[in-house]
């Protein structure tokens, strides 16, 4: 049995991983507010994230942006102009909708690139009612996401904006980052951070909030290497789901693909195919289900105005094949946008050309932390039916919990007393959790549930031999073993 988006968001709700945001003010659509667990998990996933792909790479740094920015940044970007939804609303009940979403759901047609125009021919043409009242729809209109706030006293000069996306802060840093930290091409510039959309039909739970948290790298390098990748070989054998345009337009199904096939048939450019493998490396690394991968090419209508060539990983969630991460080839329109418009030089110079020259952005290999928490969590969550409880399959490197310690009786306290000792000895370098109440089956019910990989029980034994009983979440096996020894053999299995 599937888990519905809704039976997830309860489940995150029941277990102290997500709330609504706010809910004792009856919460606001698109906010959510991460619990004790849940800010565990997301921690361990940006932190897993970060030491993947900065601290293992000698080619990537990161930087840690302001999430408030000034107004011509987005001027630059094109957000004030372009990034916009198109939007209907209710002529009766004022109820908003996005258009395209409205179509999709109402007409079942992908509706990918269509412009208000085109939105709003559909809505006529099919009559399209509001859902809740049944009244004449207005005309589609674009509406723009970003959220506006002040820096100082309000006034039109001094309106600026929550960044709807994190790019653009590595972009307008991109020069400082390459003279002080003394980068050379190619390198990527990683950030981790908020970014604030103000969709119009926020849903799907934490697939689309309207505040969310960006993992993002900028790939630089020079022109000339746009079909050079130097570290594809790392890659060659690894198989990707494939998806492209012609796929899409024959009707085809998706194909795997080894990297090496990849390449010889031209289907994406060497970069996309090495970053999209690090990408789905990273996933599966811990613990996500490669089968429910697939890379998506952009069909002609849907590429971005930047973009050259763009390539979704995407997941198959209860809702159907979403965009997880979206990687576009950018090449050279962000830095020239930015170099128009702050009328500063972030050329480069090409000592053996002696030439001047704007770096390329190949790949910007981004995502949302919240979906990639929706992943692990689907991916992880099973239904026991001998347990008669949900056993959240997480990997040990994103469980909240690395192991629960249980004294066998809470009500004989030299048990009680060792249990606390064994904690203790282990709390400094482990988040280990500490539980006395309730029978043994429900204390190991209640770590199963939020994914803890591993129960320590201290019983009668142990005051004896100094052994402890280590219970494995997924098999339930137990096994003894010196308490002593817990520290060094959870740290080997964990970590
Ligand atoms: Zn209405």
């Amino acid at each position: 049995m599937t888990l519905t988006i809704d039976e997830m968001a309860a489940f995150c709700k029941r277990k102290a991983i997500v709330f609504p945001s706010c809910e004792i003010y009856g919460s606001m659509s698109g906010f959510f507010d991460l619990g004790p667990y849940g800010v565990e998990i997301a921690n361990n996933i940006k932190q897993s994230w970060w030491k993947f792909f900065v601290l293992d790479r000698e080619d990537v740094v990161g930087i840690d942006g302001s999430a408030v920015n000034s107004k011509i940044l987005w001027e630059a970007s094109g957000h004030v102009q372009n990034f916009a939804d198109i939007m209907v609303h209710c002529t009766k009940c004022k109820e908003k909708y996005r258009a395209d979403v409205l179509v999709e759901d109402v007409l079942k047609l992908h509706t990918e690139g269509m412009n208000a125009e085109q939105l709003d021919a559909q809505i006529r043409k099919n009559n399209i009612k509001c859902t809740k009242c049944d009244s004449v729809l207005g005309a589609a209109a674009p509406f723009n996401m970003m959220f506006e706030t002040y820096a100082g006293i309000k006034s039109p000069e001094s309106l600026c904006y929550l960044r709807p996306e994190t790019a653009q802060l590595i972009f307008a840093n991109f020069r400082l980052v390459y003279d002080s930290a003394r980068m050379k091409l190619p390198f990527g510039i990683a950030q981790i951070g908020k970014a604030f959309r103000n969709e119009i039909a926020p849903r799907n739970f934490l697939f689309r909030a309207r505040e969310f948290e960006q993992m993002e790298i900028e790939y630089f390098i020079h022109p000339d290497m746009e079909s050079e990748c130097p570290c594809i070989n790392e890659v060659i054998h690894d198989t990707l789901n494939i998806f492209s345009e012609a796929h899409q337009k024959n009707s085809a199904k998706p194909e795997s693909m080894s990297v090496k096939e990849i390449l010889l048939k031209k289907v994406m450019l060497p970069w996309h195919a090495y970053w999209m493998c690090m990408m789905l490396r990273w996933f599966t690394s811990l613990g996500a289900k490669s089968e429910r991968f697939r890379c998506r090419q952009h069909v002609k209508e849907e590429l971005s105005h930047y973009a050259k060539d763009t390539w979704d990983l995407e997941y198959e969630f209860p809702f159907g094949w979403k965009e997880l991460q979206g990687m576009a080839n950018r090449r050279d329109f962000d830095l020239k946008q930015h170099m128009q418009f702050s009328g500063k030089d972030l050329c480069l110079f090409d000592e053996k050309k002696k030439e001047k020259f704007i770096p390329y952005v190949v790949c910007e290999p981004s995502q949302g932390v919240g979906r990639a928490m929706l992943v692990f969590l689907f991916d992880a969550y099973e239904y026991d039916h001998k347990r008669e409880n949900v056993v959240l399959k997480l990997s040990p490197k994103l469980a909240p919990f690395k192991a629960a310690v249980f004294p066998l009786l809470s009500n004989r306290p030299e048990l009680v007393e060792k249990a606390r000792q064994v904690f203790d000895s282990l709390k400094a370098s482990l988040r280990v959790f500490f539980d006395d109440s309730g029978s043994i089956g429900r204390r190991y019910a209640r770590q199963d549930e939020i994914g803890t990989p591993f129960c320590i029980t201290v019983d009668f034994q142990t005051l004896q031999d100094g052994t402890v009983t280590v219970r494995n979440r997924d098999s339930t096996v137990q096994e003894r073993i010196l308490a002593i020894d817990l520290k060094s053999k959870l740290l080997k299995g964990l970590v």
